[in-house]
């Protein structure tokens, strides 16, 4: 009358949702996005947590991503403004 040790279940791989960077059109998993979302004043704006709906995303290590002429396509006149504050994410890193 043991009941048999119910495996593990094993991670189904293959369903990740994938985002395309607004820069290099790369698609990677989401985690490894920065996202970026429209406040109501229509500005971008760095995006934390779980919601979805119109965002842009960014590779988060690539800094090659990050500059404004590449960001231009996706966020126009602002390219200049999201540019700094990714740059300005990656120095703001507290030092160890
Ligand atoms: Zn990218």
């Amino acid at each position: 009358m043991t009941a048999a040790p119910s495996p593990t279940p094993t991670p189904k791989t293959g369903h990740v949702p994938e985002r395309t960077c607004v820069a290099c059109r790369r698609r990677r998993a989401q985690g490894e996005f920065l996202r970026l979302s429209r406040d109501a004043d229509g500005r971008w704006r760095e995006q934390e947590g779980p919601r979805t709906g119109r965002g842009a995303y960014v590779c988060a290590d690539s800094p090659a991503c990050w500059a404004e002429k590449r960001l231009r396509r996706a966020f126009g006149a602002q390219a200049p403004v999201v540019s700094q504050t990714l740059l300005n994410r990656s120095t703001d890193l507290p030092r160890a």
